[in-house]
């Protein structure tokens, strides 16, 4: 089979698998802890899940670091001393992995099929690691996973990017992006050189004031069909 494209990469949330919100659990399930030490926080959670949503908003969107997030998030709770939590919290959402994380349909057949069709295949995903390549690792996605912790720039900055293609061992052109997120991955990635393949998750319209997709799917299974050559 002749392909379009000579490598796929892959947005992680949204895209490949859901995580149903670990990182707010293990937020929630922090307040529990503290308030078992000794240190009551005197709020119900969800209140907390209120402010645990928009604290991990800045922590994923506007490059509020780890610890930063702990702290104001513990505070707004009414604690003091969040950032001594770092290294518990990243462990417990790598621990909550297993039991949180589902693969996106269609995940489990597509992949081995552009495998199978010889396309280079990794990820690129804004998040902490390990935990992206664990969420990964738990959806069997053994390619490369880069991260915005790991690599020092996020989407939709075009460096994130390029780093992508070196990695691949790919011109930007030869590679289509998969993403939900038409800001982040889609223009990110037509702005870097490559295809950008909306995955329209329903939620919302495909924005109008920015270019649009190479392509748009509603199924991972679009994707091999989408990626190769018409038969000529
Ligand atoms: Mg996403």
């Amino acid at each position: 089979m002749q392909l379009r494209f000579d490598g796929v990469a892959f947005d992680l949330d949204h895209t490949l698998l859901v995580d149903n919100r670990l990182e707010r659990v293990a937020l929630l399930d922090l307040i529990v802890r503290i308030d078992a030490s000794g240190a009551p926080m005197r709020l119900s959670l969800d209140r907390a899940g209120i402010v645990a949503d928009e604290e991990l908003f800045r922590y994923r969107n506007e490059g509020v670091d780890l610890d930063s997030m702990l702290r104001r998030f513990v505070e707004r709770c009414g604690g003091s001393g969040g950032e001594a939590w770092v290294p518990w919290f990243r462990q417990r959402a790598l621990d909550l992995v297993p039991r949180m994380v589902l693969p996106m349909p269609a995940a489990g057949r597509v992949l081995p099929a552009l495998a199978e069709a010889n396309l280079r295949i990794a990820a690129l995903s804004n998040g902490p690691s390990p935990l992206q390549e664990r969420k990964a690792a738990q959806i069997g996605f053994y390619y490369p996973v880069l991260t915005s912790e790991q690599i020092g720039s996020s989407k939709p900055d075009p460096a994130a990017f390029e780093l992508l293609a070196t990695t691949m061992g790919l011109e930007a052109e030869r590679i289509a992006y998969v993403g939900d997120d038409p800001y982040m991955d889609i223009a990110g990635a037509l702005e870097a050189g490559f295809a950008g393949i909306w995955f329209d998750g329903g939620s919302k319209p495909y924005p109008a004031d920015i270019p649009p997709p190479t392509a748009t799917i509603l199924s991972l299974d679009e994707l091999l069909p989408l990626l190769a050559k018409p038969a000529v």
